[in-house]
């Protein structure tokens, strides 16, 4: 089959014409090819693999195109790369890889473009387009990838064992392409996964992480983490999830199951946003439920202060997956300590005063608070479902109303420090911080408006009452 429709770019007659003048066989590979056939828009990343030196045909190359971009040369791996505007073209010899048990690094030999093709990850990431002049874009497809590709089907070109143990990072990147393409793990592939779990832990954090955040950013992140679920490779990832799953029943009362419930919350907010960090917030939401579940004779299953001690696990689990501790983590943990707020706020009458509060506490966030609430509504009865969801419009348009009216949510005290020692006289002491907290406590109770005239003059009250007396 010819596929020269998905060489149209410029660059892949560039190509095609330096690897001629090198007198070597030539092919685009991996994920453009695959994303061409499915038709997922056109991939900026191209991966070229010449039968001969990569760095080669990318100096080749780099010198034909205009302004002669600069070409990276990664030594380590013999590859090379150049980089354009929106274009990122990756250049590799055809080789042969064995495995040594310890590490993800091959032994790389030069080889053909069957022991390439061999040493890929998945059929459907094997397929190939030449880019010889006499048949270019014919698709060079040895194990039936395009097949896989109609079926849906995520297939490995070796035997599944050998292709896994070799590089067990490949286990995440078949449950992360299952995620992102909604497709199917083969039966054989999905055993050997399970059966080789263990060798995730010669993978590093970072790439483990990398396709964590790729299977929570696809459209339907519950296909990805039941798979991981599935195959048992989430108790090496994220053991605190695994600690919510199942369902305890005590003179029968029952309690949901709480990693089943998440996988469910985790789709519904993928609905509704591509915020990475909002959806690793609704997967963590109720991690702290795992240790603070007790149950009373009374009132049956509790969680007190799951959210606080899940704000604190976060950190932890963070810290232990290597990524990042920075304002994103603080935001994971802000979303997860607050995370009951707007439900209790929704379930009584809901005063001015609660929401402002809310609203001072959520700051910026305070939308992707809600829309954290509301993607955790998981009951199954219609009923309950419209209720809790009319309740949490009425908290919204709350919002709205007050936030018009009262400006909370970049809160600035409208008295300073400053006006405050002038007003007294006083030096920097003890009163200053009492009279603002008071005045911020009485903006949000709502005793006084959020405006500099009534604040002022509920300071000089407060001032007097602490026994200070205003300058004349
Ligand atoms: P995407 O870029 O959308 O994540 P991709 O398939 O292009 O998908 P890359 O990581 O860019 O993935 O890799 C490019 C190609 O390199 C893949 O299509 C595959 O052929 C091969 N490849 C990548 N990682 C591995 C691996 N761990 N084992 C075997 N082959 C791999
Ligand atoms: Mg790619």
């Amino acid at each position: 089959m010819n596929h020269k429709e998905a060489l149209k770019a410029p660059i892949f007659k560039t190509i095609s014409e330096a690897a001629e003048l090198l007198g070597a066989e030539c092919y685009v590979i991996g994920g453009f090819v695959r994303d061409y056939l499915l038709q997922r828009g056109n991939a900026k990343d191209i991966d070229i693999v010449i039968v001969g030196s990569g760095v080669q045909l990318a100096k080749t190359v780099a010198d034909r195109l205009e302004g002669k971009p600069k070409v990276t040369v990664f030594k380590n791996f013999g590859t090379a790369m150049i980089k354009g505007d929106d274009l990122e073209v990756e250049f590799v010899g055809a080789r042969k890889e064995s495995y040594d048990r310890n590490s993800r690094k091959p032994i790389v030999e030069n080889g053909t473009l069957k022991d390439d093709q061999n040493r890929r990850d998945f059929t459907i990431n094997a397929l190939a387009l030449s880019l010889a002049k006499n048949s270019f874009g014919d698709l060079i497809d040895p194990f039936a990838g395009l097949q896989d590709l109609e079926n849906k089907c995520i297939r490995t070109p070796l035997e599944p064992g050998v292709t896994y143990s070799d590089d067990p990072l490949r286990m995440l990147r078949a449950i992360r392409f299952a995620s992102q393409l909604k497709f199917t793990i083969q039966k054989e592939s999905l055993a050997a996964i399970a059966k080789h779990k263990k060798r995730l832990k010669i993978v590093s954090k970072e790439r483990i992480v990398d396709e964590l955040h790729k299977i929570l950013a696809s459209p339907k992140p519950s296909i990805g983490l039941s798979l991981l679920h599935k195959t048992e490779l989430l108790p090496y990832i994220l053991p605190e999830l695994i600690a919510l799953e199942g369902i305890e029943e005590i003179e029968g009362q029952r309690h949901k199951d709480n990693f089943w419930h998440t996988l469910e919350v985790v789709d519904n907010i993928a609905e509704t946003t591509e915020n990475l960090w909002l959806r690793w917030a609704a997967l963590l939401h109720d991690i702290g439920k795992a240790p603070t579940k007790k149950f009373h004779k009374k009132i049956g299953w509790t969680f007190h202060g799951h959210e606080f001690v899940g704000s604190k696990m976060v950190y932890r689990l963070f810290k232990r997956l290597r990524m990042p501790l920075n304002d994103k983590m603080k935001f994971v943990q802000k979303m997860v300590l607050m995370s009951s707020r707007p439900i209790v706020l929704s379930e009584d009458y809901v005063t001015d005063s609660a929401v402002r509060r809310l609203v001072f506490d959520a700051g910026e966030h305070v939308e992707d608070l809600m829309t954290l609430c509301e993607a955790d509504i998981t009951t199954k009865n219609p009923r309950k479902q419209r209720r809790y969801k009319n309740n949490f419009q009425r908290v919204r348009n709350k919002i709205v109303e007050v936030e018009n009216r009262d400006h909370i949510r970049n809160f600035q005290p409208p008295i300073s420090g400053a006006e405050i020692m002038e007003t007294f006289d006083l030096k920097p002491s003890r009163e200053i911080g009492v009279i603002k907290e008071a005045i911020k406590e009485a903006i949000l109770e709502g005793t006084i408006p959020n405006e500099y005239a009534a604040a002022k003059e509920y300071m000089k009250e407060k001032g007097i009452a602490l026994g200070l007396s205003p300058k004349k």
